[in-house]
């Protein structure tokens, strides 16, 4: 495709971002900008975060003599549209340009959703699991006093992403509040609900997931009930997206964890399932189940798969064996740029990431208004409203994909990049 710019997007350097989880996020930026003749200063400018802050402090482990080092990241990705928002993530493979990747999908998803956010994500480079529940509270608050002056309820706001919790994100809020000398709730999302956490904002993003499948289900018209759904991840959003899609009389034949999975094409039985895993905590070894690996879990015969735990996952290698008709991705990044184009040539039908988990923010988002406002929703008005946002997005970004015959993918950057353009028109460049 010839370009109307001075020099072509994939000559420019990426930079100290430069991981493949950063590429794969500025490639489709850059595929999409070029589609739509995107402003090149525009362009350029959300090629990079506004500010990426790395840290690295101490932490002592329980035996008190062990002292160890980690790094930490907050990038905030577009300071445009009002506070930063995004998660914070606990992984051992955390670096800068995953994090800037997460931040430059969480600017799209707000701008799909209408919320008043730029993108941000943050995290720190451990592995959750093998530390204790003082170890990680440890982390938690000097992590969050070495981030301290960038994040506030009217500046960044972290919410819960993988491997952390609820827990994590009260001990945030204590360790910012100690800080200020007052409580501070509004400085994270996703807090439990006697620190003014949201009703319904654990199950937001595995809702809005379900709410995507169902819609995307009618356009293609095949019955959500009845649907074989085979879901990787068994955490926040998997669980939720596996537990509702049962509600609705879908078919859970196959779910996972970090180490493995299982499989039942009778269909699952959740609730037996929560309880093993509250008794063993990894799901291998469950009854009436065969036992699956990550990789072929996703290569199983099904109507509908749900990536709902790590990036790249679903690859040029792997894209070719994929079975389902629709995929909807619950986690961020799931899909390479090649497997795009595949899935594309063989019919299969994507919801992406950055529409199809956006009901995660959507709820913070609900959370930072009831927050600000000192007035608390009932769970009805929240997954109502939700459910109404979400559909609202799908509808808007399948209006787009259909008229421009493009995929939803595009569709939905498309949608995204032309809100937060608009608003940097308006806003003008200082001085
Ligand atoms: P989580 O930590 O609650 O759950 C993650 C699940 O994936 C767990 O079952 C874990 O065992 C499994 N897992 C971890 N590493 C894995 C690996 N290498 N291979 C296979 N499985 C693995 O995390 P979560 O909050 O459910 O997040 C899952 C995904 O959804 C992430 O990509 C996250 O960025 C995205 N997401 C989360 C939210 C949210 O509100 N929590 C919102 C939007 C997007």
């Amino acid at each position: 495709m010839t370009t109307l710019y001075p020099f072509s997007a994939s000559d420019l350097p990426v930079g100290e971002w430069d991981t493949p989880m950063y590429r794969l996020a500025v490639a489709q930026l850059d595929q999409t900008a070029e589609r739509m003749k995107l402003d090149w200063n525009v362009w350029e400018r959300l090629r990079t975060p506004q500010r990426a802050h790395i840290v690295s402090f101490p932490f002592r482990r329980d035996d008190y003599k062990t002292v160890e080092s980690v790094v930490g990241y907050r990038v905030q990705h577009l300071l445009t549209m009002g506070p930063t928002k995004g998660g914070i993530r606990y992984d051992s493979d955390m670096n800068l340009g995953e994090v800037t990747a997460l931040a430059m999908w969480m600017s799209w998803k707000c701008a799909i959703m209408s919320l008043p956010f730029g993108g941000a994500k943050g995290g720190v480079r451990i592995d959750p699991s093998v530390l204790s529940a003082a170890e990680l509270q440890r982390i938690t608050r000097r992590y969050t006093s070495e981030i301290i002056e960038v994040i506030g309820p009217d500046r960044d706001i972290p919410a819960p992403d993988l491997g952390t919790n609820e827990q994590v994100m009260a001990w945030v809020m204590d360790t910012y509040s100690q800080h200020k000398g007052y409580t501070v709730p509004g400085v994270v999302t996703g807090k439990p609900i006697e620190l003014g956490g949201s009703y319904g904002r654990r199950e937001a993003t595995g809702r809005g997931v379900i709410s995507c499948a169902v819609d995307a289900c009618r356009h293609l018209g095949f019955a959500f009930e009845g649907a074989r759904v085979a879901v990787q991840g068994y955490g926040a959003v998997g669980a939720t997206a596996a537990r509702i899609a049962a509600a609705l009389g879908a078919r859970v034949i196959a779910i996972s964890d970090v180490k493995s999975g299982v499989v039942n094409p009778g269909g699952l039985d959740l609730e037996r399932v929560d309880a093993w895993v509250r008794e063993h905590r990894f799901l291998e070894g469950l009854p009436d189940a065969e036992g699956v690996s990550n990789s072929d879990l996703l290569e199983l015969p099904c109507e509908i798969l749900i990536p709902a735990a790590i990036q790249n996952q679903i690859t040029e290698k792997n894209a070719e064996r994929i079975q389902c008709r629709l995929l909807v991705e619950g986690a961020n990044g799931p899909t390479s740029l090649e497997a795009d184009a595949i899935l594309a040539r063989r019919g299969i039908f994507v919801v992406p990431d950055i529409l199809a988990n956006a009901g995660g923010v959507t709820v913070s988002y609900f959370e930072w208004v009831q927050g600000l406002q000192h007035f608390l929703w009932t769970e009805q008005e929240v997954n109502n409203r939700l459910i109404e946002l979400m559909k609202q997005a799908f509808r808007e970004v399948l209006a787009v994909a259909t008229a421009e015959k493009i995929d939803m993918r595009t569709a939905a950057l498309m949608r995204g990049i032309t809100r937060i353009t608009e608003a940097k028109r308006r806003r003008g460049i200082f001085p």
